[in-house]
């Protein structure tokens, strides 16, 4: 498998305080990977540098089969970034932006496409200050995409989405990924992490505590299941056993029946507990 990324020994100070004190990481070509960690885990740093903006103290970093350290224009035209809040022209439409931005690579989408992809069409005329709040995230991503990157940085990307537009959102998103695309993505919605990453690496005070499949992470798929009745409720490892069991007390359907395990939430909760 071809590595998108791959990061060794990373490590990163501020005044002599470790922000990220030893990070290795995996990442391959076509993955969608998402780095979880309350605020100041060392998040940022650590895709500032992936990203060529921020140079590392000590460690192995290899992006796109190059070093970010010494990044040529060339290597920066294979990755797209969408920050937080990116400036835009106001007075620019969606289309005049966009076409301006994608003369910028050598090897650009075809702006009205890009525009489509992103839900934008019947936007297209539109300045960008008549856009609303998340109509502009949507530009934000168009531009992040526009140069056909290799590799796409997303930062908190569906902040202040309503559910619908979030969903739409993903759906992108997972279209790029299947279109070769590699993502990685910064987020604090767990169920964003949950419905879109391949892979996770959960972050806290500088290092990766936990890494894996967001259904397996931290031994989810293992822990203990919880069966709720209309009148109970028990922990168990074979819930099955007990629903059965249920079933024939019920002679029949169990009234109010749920069996659930940790939520990526719970795990997440658990896993950055300071210790
Ligand atoms: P996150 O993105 O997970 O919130 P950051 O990478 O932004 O975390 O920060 C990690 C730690 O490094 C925090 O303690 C933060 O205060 C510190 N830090 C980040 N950037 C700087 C900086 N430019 N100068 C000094 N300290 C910084």
């Amino acid at each position: 498998m071809t590595q998108a990324i791959q990061v060794r020994g990373l490590r990163k100070q501020y005044g002599g305080v470790d922000a990220v004190a030893g990070i290795d990481l995996d990442i391959a070509q076509g993955e969608i990977f998402a780095i979880l960690g309350p605020n100041g885990a060392g998040k940022s740093t650590t895709v500032e540098i992936l990203e060529g903006y921020r140079k590392r103290d000590a460690g192995e970093v290899s992006v796109l089969g190059s070093d970010p350290g010494k990044p040529t224009r060339r290597w920066k035209s294979r990755i797209g970034i969408v920050l937080q809040n990116t400036e835009e022209s106001p007075e620019l439409t969606v289309r005049e932006m966009l076409r301006h931005f994608s003369a910028y690579y050598p090897d650009s989408r075809d702006p009205d496409e890009v525009i489509a992809m992103v839900g934008l069409t019947e936007s297209a005329g539109k300045r960008i200050r008549h856009l609303s709040g998340g109509q502009r995230r949507r530009v934000d991503v168009a531009l992040g995409v526009v140069g056909r990157p290799e590799l796409l940085f997303l930062d908190e990307p569906t902040t202040g989405f309503d559910p619908e537009s979030r969903r739409q959102f993903w759906e992108l998103i997972e279209g790029l990924s299947d279109d070769g695309t590699t993502i990685v993505l910064t987020t604090h919605y767990l169920e964003e992490a949950e419905a879109l990453a391949d892979r996770v690496a959960v972050i806290a005070q500088g290092r990766i505590v936990a890494e894996g499949e967001p259904s397996t992470l931290g031994g989810r798929a293992t822990a203990k299941a919880r069966v709720t009745w209309s009148e109970g409720s028990v922990e168990t490892d074979t819930p099955t056993e007990t629903v059965l069991e249920l079933s024939r007390t019920f002679d029949g359907e169990i009234p109010g029946l749920t069996v659930t395990r940790p939520s990526l939430e719970d795990i997440y909760l658990s896993l950055i507990e300071p210790s």
